[in-house]
C-alpha cells in the first residue's frame, strides 16, 4: 500500500511525550461501548497514556479482544480488581452468601457486595479466579484494590465489620484468650471497645493481619498468583487519608498497614489510594498527596527500592471533576514527593470531557483514506456529515466514525491539499452525568495532507 503522508500532529499536546503516565479504563461505562477496541486505545494513546488500570469487575466479562488490542499497541495492561467483595455477582458460585461480611448496621453500600478475607472459600475461588484471567489473557500486571476492612470513620461507621463466623474463629486463632468480639453496642458490657482497651487493641491488630494474610495468600500461598502466573507484575494497595494521626487511623479504621503489606507480601508496585473523604473534597489541592507522607514515608522504609504510585479520583462526583490542568498538577507534585507515578480514575471522567472541545491530534492520509484521532468521542451523526469536511482540491465522498477516529474516503485528492473540518461536537450522551451540553469546535481546523 502506498504511504501518501506522513503522520501529522496537531495542538498542543505532542503524542509520546508524557512517558511513564497511566490511567484507569472501566470498560463497563457506555463511553466504550458501540466502538472498536481500536479506537479506544488510540484514544487512549493520543491522549499521552502508555499504561492502563483495567477495571475487571468479573473475570468473565473480561474484553480479552480490549487487552490485547492495549498490548499491542505497546500499552502496559493491569488487571484491576477488588480484593475485598464484588461490584457483580455473576461468577460467584452457589453458596457464596456464606462469604458475605458481617457488618455492624447495615448490609453492604449499595452495589458492592462485601465478602470475607478470612473465608477460605472465598480466598480459594478468589485465587483461581485471578490466576486463570491472568493466564487467559496478556495482562502485564494485576492490582490488588482495596483489600480494606470497613469502614471509615472506624467502629462508628454503620458499615463498620466484619463480624462473621469465619473472623470469630480466626480472632480466636491468633487471640486464644479474647473471651468474643469487643462490644461495639453497650457501654455497660465489660468488653466494650472504649473501655475493654486490650481487647479492642487485639481485634485491631487481628483485622491488620487478616488484610496481610489474605494478600500474602493470594500472592504467594499455594495456587497463588507468584505460582500460577511468575511472570505478571503485582501491585498492592492501602490507603491515604488526610486526618491527623493517619497512620493509627488507618490500622484502627480500615485496618491498613502498608508497611506490614509490603514487607510480607512483597509487591512490584505500591499503591496509595486517595480515601473517599480526600478525593470527594470540590477544592482538592493538587498538592495534597503531601498528607500521604507518613504512609509514604512508612512503605519507603520497609521497601527503600519499591515504586509507590499514588491512585486520584478525577470526576465520580460532579463536584469535583478535575481538569487537564489539576491532573498535570498532581503528576508533577507526586513525582515531587518521590512518587513513580500517578494513575487517575476513571479516564472518561475527568472535566475535559465536560469542557474540552473535540480537537485532531493526529492525522494520517493514505491511499483513498484520510485517518482522523480526535481527542474524545465524537457525536456520530455529525462527524458523519460530510459537509462538515471540505478539501481545497479534491472531494470527501464518504466518512465514517468510529469513536473518536474519523475516517474520510476522499477522491482527486493531492499532495498539499488541505482539509477543513467544522462543527464536529463530542458526545454527551456517553457522559456519567448529563449535565452540561456538548462541547462543539470553536472554529474550522485546516490539516495540509502531505
Ligand atoms: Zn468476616
Amino acid at each position: 500500500m502506498r504511504l501518501i503522508a506522513a503522520m501529522i500532529i496537531l495542538a498542543m499536546v505532542p503524542l509520546g511525550a508524557f512517558g511513564g503516565r497511566s490511567i484507569t479504563v472501566d470498560p463497563a461505562y457506555p463511553y466504550y461501548k458501540d466502538r472498536s477496541v481500536e479506537s479506544v486505545v488510540e484514544e487512549i494513546k493520543a491522549n499521552g497514556y502508555d499504561e492502563v488500570r483495567l477495571c475487571c469487575v468479573n473475570e468473565s466479562g473480561i474484553d480479552g479482544k480490549l487487552v490485547k488490542a492495549f498490548a499491542d499497541a505497546g500499552v502496559r495492561v493491569w488487571m484491576l480488581t477488588f480484593t475485598n467483595g464484588v461490584y457483580s455477582r455473576v461468577d460467584l458460585p452457589k453458596g457464596w452468601e456464606a462469604w458475605r461480611m458481617k457488618l455492624r448496621k447495615k448490609p453492604d453500600p449499595a452495589g458492592f457486595t462485601m465478602l470475607c478475607p478470612n473465608n477460605r472459600d472465598y480466598r480459594a475461588w478468589k485465587k483461581q479466579q485471578v490466576t486463570a484471567a491472568l493466564q487467559k489473557y496478556p495482562f502485564y500486571g494485576i492490582d490488588l484494590a482495596e483489600p480494606q476492612m470497613p469502614a471509615y470513620p472506624g467502629p462508628e461507621s454503620e458499615y463498620y465489620g466484619c463480624f462473621c463466623d469465619a473472623c470469630l474463629a480466626e480472632f480466636k486463632r491468633l487471640y486464644p484468650d479474647a473471651p468474643c468480639f469487643p462490644d461495639f453496642d453497650d457501654p455497660k458490657s465489660p468488653h466494650y471497645w472504649k473501655t475493654d482497651k486490650e481487647l479492642y487493641e487485639k481485634w485491631v491488630g487481628f483485622r491488620v493481619a487478616s488484610v496481610v494474610n489474605w494478600l500474602d495468600d493470594l500472592v504467594n500461598g499455594e495456587g497463588g498468583i507468584r505460582e500460577k502466573c511468575p511472570g505478571v507484575k503485582v501491585a498492592t494497595w492501602s490507603l491515604g487519608l488526610d486526618v491527623p494521626d493517619q497512620l493509627a487511623k488507618l490500622r484502627e479504621w480500615q485496618a491498613l498497614d502498608a508497611a506490614a503489606i509490603v514487607r510480607r507480601v512483597k509487591p512490584d508496585v505500591h499503591v496509595i489510594q486517595t480515601d473517599w473523604p480526600d478525593w470527594i473534597k470540590d477544592n482538592l489541592k493538587p498538592d495534597y498527596p503531601s498528607a500521604y507522607k507518613p504512609v509514604f514515608d512508612s512503605v519507603r522504609q520497609a521497601a527503600p527500592s519499591i515504586p509507590i504510585l499514588l491512585q486520584t479520583d478525577i470526576g465520580s462526583k460532579p463536584n469535583m471533576r478535575r481538569d487537564n490542568q489539576w491532573i498535570k498538577a498532581v503528576e508533577a507534585e507526586a513525582k515531587k514527593l518521590g512518587y513513580a507515578g500517578v494513575f487517575h480514575y476513571e479516564y472518561h471522567l475527568g472535566d475535559y470531557i465536560y469542557s474540552e472541545p473535540p480537537a485532531v491530534l493526529a492525522s494520517s492520509f493514505q491511499s483513498d483514506t484520510i485517518k482522523l484521532v480526535f481527542n474524545k468521542r465524537l457525536d456520530p451523526a455529525q462527524a458523519c456529515n460530510v459537509s462538515n469536511y471540505s478539501l481545497s482540491s479534491g472531494r470527501v465522498d464518504f466518512a465514517r466514525v468510529d469513536g473518536n477516529i474519523v475516517y474520510l474516503s476522499v477522491s482527486g485528492v493531492g499532495r498539499g491539499s488541505v482539509l477543513t473540518i467544522s462543527g464536529l461536537s463530542d458526545d454527551p450522551s456517553r457522559r456519567l452525568y448529563h449535565d452540561k451540553p456538548a462541547c462543539v469546535m470553536p472554529e474550522p481546523v485546516e490539516i495540509a495532507l502531505e
